[in-house]
């Protein structure tokens, strides 16, 4: 078997799993995939009496192949001890006829803290093979800079320095990060949106003069975006986890086929759920759940990728996006890995912000694929109906998934629940009919309606010390970059 990661628009670029983490992305922008991933078959009875590192460690030990046993264990170990407040670390919740697997119980109650636990782990083991260190650059528009400072703080040679618009995100969202401890950790509010802040963090990553001081340092400037393999297999470990609770509890039997709907934005989770298919988890369809921003649905009815379109500013913000970047490693699969066909879609993507795919190609897709988008009406109805029919309060993403789940002709469906409600205490109080000013008391205002306690992590934020008070303008970034690496040293 093939040990070598390849890039999905070319491949001669052959890359250990270890370098692919650290670099994130392949130097002529393809993302890095694995040839043999339909040769891996995961012993589903094996998985059904395991716990979740356990699974976890089964399902990463062929993905990983540069990383010893040892090193894989002990990753999985400090990633998932401790820093989840389920001890199933993704639990399931049966909400009607529909089975809601609730990945929202890390450290900042979003779903992306189950690989941003991982990630930084995996990233440190690979770092010891080249003897140097990292820096981590992010842009945020809000939940994934939490996410990554969580993950990322004391974490030995790692520094992480994260950019928000000043002023532009929520009063959670910036609590969260103004709050945030650890000693290799910058924050900064930067003057401007979202867009400027991650165009000057590409800039910097192409910056000559950056990565010469950086290397002389021996620090490699990386980010920790959803594009990266480290982020993304340790979103496989929960499909199969899920399957295991529906043997588990005599819903299905060993090898029936279960269908899942996954509310999507860059296209990394349901991802990760055809990455357990082709490992041979018994799937019959995956349902792409959008918002107003639609660009999926549209793409999977019509075989049309177009982006060409207004940007809509919705109440699920973790979805609004216009381009998803692991649809690429869905085309290059379905394609029979074939580059070139990659290359051209991506190209057209870039010139024209628009491609087409064949029809037979479509066709394949669509057999495994169903789709379907809630505007925020209808997600806020949604909210409102779940509540009403089945006293649970969802966050308005996690709706987004039941929603399309309950239209899915399929049964039994798994849901998967993004995001803790009292993150969007707000929007969720009014979707209910009540409404609030202030996103901290719409919190403790919630709790009077949810069955489960606030978060821990969103509990203390009213209390805890403002640590990070810069703003700085654009232009500063480097500098303070130029700092965050001596400070690294
Ligand atoms: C990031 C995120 C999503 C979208 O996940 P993708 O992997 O980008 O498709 C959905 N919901 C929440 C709450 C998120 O933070």
């Amino acid at each position: 078997m093939e040990k070598y990661y390849v890039s999905t628009r070319d491949k001669n670029r052959k890359i250990s799993p270890k370098k692919a983490i650290l670099e994130g992305i392949s130097p002529e922008g393809g993302l890095y995939v694995w040839d043999d991933l339909d040769t891996i078959s995961i012993d589903l009875e094996q998985i059904c009496k395991q716990s979740y590192q356990e699974n976890a460690f089964t399902i990463l030990r062929p993905l990983l192949m540069d990383f010893s046993d040892e090193e894989l264990k002990e990753c999985i170990e400090k990633a998932y001890t401790n820093s989840f407040s389920s001890s199933d670390i993704t639990p399931i919740r049966k909400v009607g006829d529909i089975y809601v697997l609730e990945l929202f119980h890390g450290p900042t109650s979003a779903f992306k803290d189950v690989a941003l636990t991982l990630l930084p782990q995996l990233m440190k083991t690979a770092l010891k093979s080249e003897d140097a260190k990292a820096m981590i650059l992010t842009a945020t528009s809000g939940d994934t800079g939490k996410a990554a400072l969580e993950g990322f703080k004391d974490v030995e040679d790692i520094g992480i320095c994260v950019f928000y618009p000043d002023q532009k995100v929520s009063q959670i969202q910036y609590r969260q990060m103004a709050t945030q401890k650890g000693n290799n950790v910058k924050v900064f509010a930067v003057e401007g949106n979202f867009d400027d802040a991650q165009s000057k963090v590409k800039e910097l990553f192409m910056d000559l003069d950056l990565e010469k001081e950086a290397s002389q340092k021996n620090i490699l400037l990386t980010s920790a975006n959803s594009i990266n393999i480290g982020r993304l297999v340790p979103q496989i470990v929960y499909y199969f986890e899920s399957y295991k609770y529906l043997v588990n509890h005599h819903v299905i039997q060993l090898g029936d086929k279960v269908s899942f709907s996954v509310p999507t934005g860059n296209f990394g989770d349901v991802l990760a759920g055809y990455y357990a298919y082709l490992m041979g988890l018994p799937v019959q369809r995956f349902y792409v759940a959008s918002n107003a921003n639609h660009v999926l649905t549209d793409f999977l009815q019509t075989g049309i990728y177009d982006r060409n379109r207004e940007f809509i500013q919705t109440i699920s913000p973790s979805m609004d996006i216009l381009i998803s970047s692991n649809l690429e490693r869905l085309l290059y699969y379905m394609s029979g890995k074939d580059t070139d066909f990659v290359n051209a879609c991506m190209s057209s993507l870039h010139q024209t912000g628009r491609y087409q795919i064949p029809q037979e190609l479509l066709n394949k897709i669509q057999s495994l694929f169903g789709c379907a988008y809630l505007d925020d009406e209808q997600t806020k109805q949604g909210i409102r109906e779940v509540y009403n029919k089945e006293g649970v309060v969802l966050d308005p993403h996690s709706a987004i998934g039941y929603m399309t789940a309950k239209q899915a002709e399929e049964r039994p469906v798994v849901s998967l629940a993004t995001a803790s409600p009292y993150k969007f205490s707000q929007d969720v109080l009014e979707a209910l009919g009540t409404s609030c000013q202030e996103e901290l008391s719409a919190m403790h205002s919630l709790q009077k309606i949810c069955t489960d306690p606030i978060p821990q992590g969103l509990a203390q934020l009213e209390t805890l010390p403002i640590l990070h008070k810069e703003v700085i303008s654009i232009s500063q970034m480097k500098d303070v970059v130029k700092q965050a690496m001596e400070d690294l040293l």
